[in-house]
């Protein structure tokens, strides 16, 4: 038998960031490239991508969108068009200067985001208001050149979705991108379990080129906050510049209103952090590639593989399931499988299989129950139902112990470096005090959150009166 090298992590308690290496590694989501800030997305990191993608690409259809694929060169002169776009992304950006041995005429800049390749095109396809709304999506990699980088949340290339879209009128475009920042939401929540608080960033965060930037906030273990999907109302700004126009209604010439949107492999970072433990990954059943393993035990007893792998077939018809009959010990892949957190693990040996019997044992809780062979497949499919709300819920209870609300800057500082975690407080709207917060404490504004509560008449930093409730947290 094979040497068999029991895995565990660190301990999050003691090395949070740590423990985040130990689990994207262990669990064998990614591999480090020789190239800093880029990964490897192993199959198993790959295959919750894939389910994650699935699921956003049938909202993103479901709300009218058409999936198309730009280039990933963007000439110098085509980036520099929108001012405030180029202004925010020329430090991040990757340049083409060679093909070959030869010097290019025009440096060519890798895509760090596709407005203006979307600019350029929607220029030459939209003539009439009968051309509108364009719902477009794109399903691509990008390059923006961080400066610090970590697995899955901020990465040199990355994968995502982006939408971009022309519309009619200011109304039409502050709409779609309400949709899509619910579209995200409700991917989330419904799906990976991650609570999230939806607002709008500040004039000082929003996209480079954006009128506004609607966002979506999570908090992760740690008590550091994640913005995890934006929306953004471009208004006219890519359209004038690019002369994005069309014959209205009255039959004279007006300039669209656009609107983009981002979803990105980040989540995978957030899910890591949101629901992992000691043991590793925790991953919500819904997105789960296999969503059961079957575990024989005393697999070399006559009839034990033969009645693991029928129960695996016809397991298969409704659930995610997932076989080791390798040689390897039991205790072995109980800790393999907890590690990759699939959500539930289905023992089976000689002795159940003569009383009609399984046990099944959760990754979330760690119970473990004795289910009789009648009736299991929607008994398994109950609990996989009761793991992804319950994973939703502790991620909702630890939010809610980790938001504080502060009315003076002295309390925003105790409780920042006590709990860490959202300080929900009153800003003036003035961009010096934000920045004084940041310089601080540490903290960035994260959003102006779409619920808001009069929590004081005054702003937290300046005593001049208070304009907004924002969220404010350290973050990734
Ligand atoms: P943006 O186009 O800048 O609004 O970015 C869209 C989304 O991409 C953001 O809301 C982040 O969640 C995510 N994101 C931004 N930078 C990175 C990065 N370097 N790696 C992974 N995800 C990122």
């Amino acid at each position: 038998m094979a040497k068999e090298f029991v895995k565990n992590v660190t301990s999050m308690q003691d090395d949070f960031a740590q423990w985040y290496t130990d689990v994207v590694t262990k669990a064998e989501l990614i591999d480090y490239s020789s190239v800093r800030g880029s990964m490897i997305l192993r199959p198993y990191g790959y295959a919750i991508w894939e389910n994650i993608q699935k699921q956003l690409d049938k909202k993103i259809k479901a709300t009218g969108h058409e999936n198309v694929y730009m280039p990933l060169f963007i000439p110098e002169s085509l980036l520099q068009k929108e001012k405030d776009h180029i202004e925010g992304f020329a430090p991040e950006v990757a340049w083409v200067t060679h093909g070959g041995e030869e010097k290019l005429t025009e440096r060519l800049c890798v895509r760090p985001t596709s407005e203006v390749l979307f600019a350029e095109h929607f220029k030459n396809i939209i003539h009439s208001h009968r051309d509108l709304p364009k719902l477009y999506n794109q399903w691509s990699n990008v390059v923006r050149w961080e400066k610090t980088t970590r697995p899955f949340l901020r990465t040199l290339e990355f994968l995502w979705q982006e939408g971009h879209t022309c519309h009619e009128t200011d109304e039409e475009a502050h709409d779609e991108t309400v949709r899509m920042l619910n579209v995200y939401a409700n991917l989330c929540e419904e799906f990976l379990a991650i609570p999230v608080v939806k607002g709008q960033k500040t004039e000082k965060e929003k996209f480079a080129g954006a009128k506004y930037t609607f966002t979506i906030e999570s908090l992760m273990h740690d008590g550091k906050a994640l913005q995890s999907g934006t929306s953004h109302h471009l208004g006219d700004g890519f359209a004038k510049a690019f002369g994005i126009e069309f014959t209205n209604r009255e039959g004279k010439l007006q300039t669209v209103q656009q609107t983009s949107w981002g979803f990105t492999t980040r989540i995978i970072g957030a899910m890591i952090m949101v629901h992992g433990d000691d043991r590793g990954l925790v991953v919500p059943p819904k997105i789960a590639p296999t969503q059961l393993m079957i575990v024989p035990i005393a697999q070399h007893k006559e009839g034990v593989l033969d009645f693991a792998y029928d129960l695996k077939e016809k397991l298969s018809q409704t659930i995610r399931t997932g076989i080791d009959a390798s040689d390897k010990k039991p205790g072995w892949k109980f800790n393999e499988y907890e590690m990759k957190g699939i959500p539930l693990r289905l023992e089976v040996g000689p002795r159940d299989i003569e009383q009609g019997q399984v046990i099944v044992v959760r990754r979330d809780t760690g119970e473990k129950e004795t289910v009789s062979l009648q009736g299991l497949e929607i008994h398994i499919q109950h609990i996989l139902s009761d793991i992804q709300s319950n994973l939703f819920k502790k991620a909702k209870t630890h939010r809610e112990n980790q938001t504080t609300t502060v009315t003076s800057f002295d309390e925003f500082k105790a409780k920042l470096s006590e709990k860490g975690g959202f300080m929900k407080a009153m800003w003036c709207g003035d961009e010096a005090c934000e920045s004084f917060i940041k310089d601080e404490t540490g903290a960035t504004s994260r959003c102006i959150p779409f619920e808001q509560e009069r929590l004081a008449e005054k702003c937290i930093c300046c005593e001049q009166e208070a304009q907004h409730l924002v969220y404010w947290a350290k973050a990734y």
